[in-house]
């Protein structure tokens, strides 16, 4: 069962958000994989930038919505950032090396995988972006298996 969902933190700015990426980035290990739910324009994509920012990926991250995915490394990482939201059916996922790639060592951030209940790993952590009245957004987490339970206690001592 997926742990109940904890708000992790509220944002005012794009940055904010990104700073708050940052933190997590300093708590990810080779393998994990985070799944990004909320609205069009909620932040994941913000989000996942400061993430290769805290992993040192120098690379402009820019939305992967017409690529599908895209990856940058450096000497010692690797950063798998998806978007399925242009994706049409689960078997494009084979197509695109989807379970390979979640595999293959590095650390994966994936938006839009609530469209396909196949592209669910054993084991994520689940961050929810909630756009507020005000336009701040709040980010909840919530870990499903033993791994990323670990993932979101590190990055609650973290912040
Ligand atoms: P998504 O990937 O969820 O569709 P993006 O990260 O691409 O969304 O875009 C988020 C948009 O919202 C950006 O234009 C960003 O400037 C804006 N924004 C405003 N406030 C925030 C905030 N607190 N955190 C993240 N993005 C914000
Ligand atoms: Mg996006």
């Amino acid at each position: 069962m997926v742990s109940d969902s904890t708000c992790i933190g509220q944002t005012d700015t794009p940055d904010e958000t990104k700073r708050l990426a940052e933190t997590l980035a300093a708590c990810l290990h080779p393998g994990d994989v985070v799944l990004l739910t909320g609205d069009l324009g909620a932040g994941k994509t913000q989000f996942v930038q400061g993430v290769a920012r805290g992993l040192g990926l120098d690379d402009q991250v820019t939305s992967p919505t017409f690529n599908i995915l895209q990856s940058y490394e450096n000497d010692v990482t690797e950063l798998h950032h998806f978007d399925l939201y242009r994706l049409e059916d689960d078997e494009e996922l084979d197509d695109i090396g989807y379970f390979e790639v979640l595999e293959d060592g590095g650390v994966s951030f994936v938006e839009w995988a609530e469209k396909f209940p196949e592209a669910i790993p054993d084991d994520y952590l689940q961050l929810t972006f909630i756009v507020e009245p005000d336009g701040t957004r709040t980010v909840e987490a919530a870990a499903e298996g033993d791994r990323s339970e670990m993932l979101l206690r590190a990055w609650r001592e973290e912040l």
